[in-house]
């Protein structure tokens, strides 16, 4: 393993039911909840259900089932929301931190999809 999973990182316990979320979709192996400190109107993080801890980890580590689960979860859920640009939404941001350099929170990989205001070229 290239990195040490922490299973006591916050994202596992809701993943093991011990902190409650407030689920948007839920799928064998992905898991989407709202950020409980939104930065926009709509601001839900998708995890995925295994141990890794950013994005390169699950790209290489994961199987083809998880990722592809894990995106077609991303576009079923913009789509849900209405947020793709062209048709008839305002458009949407995917990001993911790794690591001390983008200060990441939760060492649990995790994309968030912001949307709902003017988002500016980039976060902070
Ligand atoms: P990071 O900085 O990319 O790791 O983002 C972690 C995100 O998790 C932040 O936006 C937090 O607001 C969010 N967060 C932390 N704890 C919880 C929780 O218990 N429920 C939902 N979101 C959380």
């Amino acid at each position: 393993m290239p990195y040490a999973y922490d299973p006591q990182n916050i994202f596992a316990r809701i993943l093991r039911g011990e902190i409650p979320n407030q689920t948007v979709a839920e799928t064998e192996h992905t898991l989407a909840f709202n950020d409980i400190y939104p930065q926009a109107p709509v601001h839900v993080l998708v995890i995925p259900k295994g141990p890794y801890v950013c994005a390169d980890h699950f790209a290489l580590e994961a199987s083809d089932a998880e990722i592809v689960d894990f995106w077609r979860t991303i576009g079923r859920i913009c789509a849900e929301k209405g947020l793709q640009p062209g048709e008839g939404g305002q458009g949407y941001r995917t990001i993911s931190n790794a690591g001390e350099v983008a200060v990441q929170e939760v060492p649990h990989y995790h994309v968030h999809i912001l949307s709902g205001r003017p988002l500016g070229r980039m976060l902070q």
